[in-house]
């Protein structure tokens, strides 16, 4: 669902507390420069899981992780490389791990 502004971490986090699941928010770019001019968006997944979009206009900014893992896995480096080969000038995305800080990750990341 289209949301009226970027979520911080935190915010991130309680939705996926308070609902037991994970979280995805992408941004839409917009014409103008540097994707300018674009809106936000919320997907909600499954305890483990999250689909999003492909497309040159999809920036991943962030998901959550509801087990606190702070590591990508190997579908979210799957994500990376298919949003790049979709066109996104996209490279790193973050995740946000349930209780722990934030990690950013990128297709070839496995920190
Ligand atoms: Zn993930």
């Amino acid at each position: 669902m289209k949301i009226p502004k970027r979520l911080s971490p935190e915010e991130m986090e309680f939705l996926t507390q308070e609902y037991g699941v994970e979280f995805a928010q992408v941004y839409r770019a917009g014409s103008g420069k540097n994707g300018g001019g674009g809106y936000y968006e919320l997907y909600s997944g499954v305890h483990n899981r999250v689909n999003i979009p492909l497309g040159e206009d999809v920036r991943l900014i962030s998901h959550t992780h509801p087990c606190g893992t702070a590591r990508p896995s190997p579908d979210d480096q799957l994500l990376m490389q298919l949003l790049e080969q979709s066109g996104s000038p996209q490279r790193k995305s973050q995740i946000v791990p349930v209780g722990k800080t934030p990690v950013y990750f990128d297709k070839n990341s496995l920190k």
